[in-house]
């Protein structure tokens, strides 16, 4: 089910405090990044749970949290544009281009589409849930649309418009909703959470994201996925590399994922030698054959040993430029 974040028990107690009296409009405004849908398709799960736990958190084993999970369930919309509607942050770095062209707003189209569901009443208990998230990304005429279905609801019909840019969302929309802050997370929290996701520097890019958990994350994730590219592109076209320009450029990046990626990289590069197999980098495999005839074979297994040893430091080295440094240096041996 959607859990909740650790910052966000207390954004939770203050939901179910609404839930007996819950309004028509409810509006979860705050900072980007701090996991506000996550909490508003929590609030959602929990609303049409046929069996919530004690802290009004959904069961998780109902048919009602059922459909939920699947995305199917009948009382159930969530409403977001096209490109919002895209999977998770290393999907949309792959794609990147291909989502440029995804539609950044919520059509119109997309709230008439759900006339009839703001019409019906519930089909299991009581309750319907629309989540809008952003609703800043409606355009006035979507947003007249829904406005009208906010003026009229028909019974047991709850909005959670979700929005880190309410002042530009319509004023009748607003003063139709209640607004609800959801809570910036303590840093300390954010930081153990990104700590457990395996951030290695959390407190950094926890202030680099303006203290937003979430966008940390991604932003760390992000880095990762740059930084792997760079790594994979410079050892294929070993060894002429300019290992000195690598390590620059590769110190920002979290070390240990650097230590394990070059494990996974000579991994294969051994395999590749005795069995003529690649286990993690199939599409570098031409690359890795034409390597595999020039290392050392020696060479190599010293370098997977000191990688071992390496693992253990990359969580704390004095000088992360050095550090790459030597390690590079160390594999350029391998072509000796
Ligand atoms: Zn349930």
């Amino acid at each position: 089910m959607n859990a909740l974040y650790p910052w966000q028990q207390e954004d939770w107690q203050r939901l179910q405090a609404l839930r007996q009296r819950l309004p028509h409009g409810l509006l979860l405004k705050g900072g980007q990044g701090i996991g506000k849908l996550d909490l508003a398709l929590a609030f959602a799960a929990s609303l049409l749970c046929v069996h919530p736990d004690d802290d009004g958190q959904a069961c998780g084993k109902c048919a009602s949290c059922h459909w939920f999970e699947q995305g199917s369930h009948p009382d159930f919309r969530l409403v977001q544009s096209e490109a919002d509607a895209v999977g998770d942050a290393g999907e949309a770095i792959e794609g990147e281009k291909a989502d440029k062209k995804k539609s950044k707003v919520i059509r119109i189209e997309q709230l008439r589409a759900l006339e009839d569901f703001f019409n019906q009443s519930a089909h299991q208990g009581q309750r319907r849930v629309v989540v809008i998230s952003p609703a800043e990304s409606m355009p006035p005429a979507a947003a007249n649309a829904l406005l009208k279905t906010l003026e009229e609801p028909t019974p047991g019909l709850h909005f959670l418009l979700v929005t880190h840019k309410p002042q530009q969302l319509l004023p009748t929309i607003l003063s139709r909703c209640l607004a609800f802050a959801v809570t910036l997370p303590p840093a300390e929290t954010a930081c153990r959470w990104l700590s457990e996701q395996g951030v290695t520097d959390a407190e950094a890019v926890l202030a680099q994201a303006g203290f937003a958990p979430l966008l940390a994350l991604e932003l760390a994730t992000q880095e990762q996925g740059a930084g792997r590219a760079i790594l994979l592109q410079a050892l294929c076209a070993a060894p002429s590399v300019d290992y000195l320009a690598l390590a620059d450029k590769l110190q920002r990046t979290e070390l240990p994922q650097v230590v394990h990626w070059l494990q996974q990289w000579c991994y294969d590069l051994s395999s590749v030698r005795s069995t003529g197999r690649v286990r993690y980098h199939g599409n570098h495999a031409a690359a890795l054959r034409k390597l595999a005839d020039r290392v050392a074979p020696l060479q190599l297994m010293n370098f997977q040993r000191d990688l071992l040893t390496a693992r253990r430091e990359a969580s704390h080295p004095l000088n992360p430029r050095l550090f790459l440094e030597s390690l590079f240096a160390a594999y350029q041996h391998c072509y000796a």
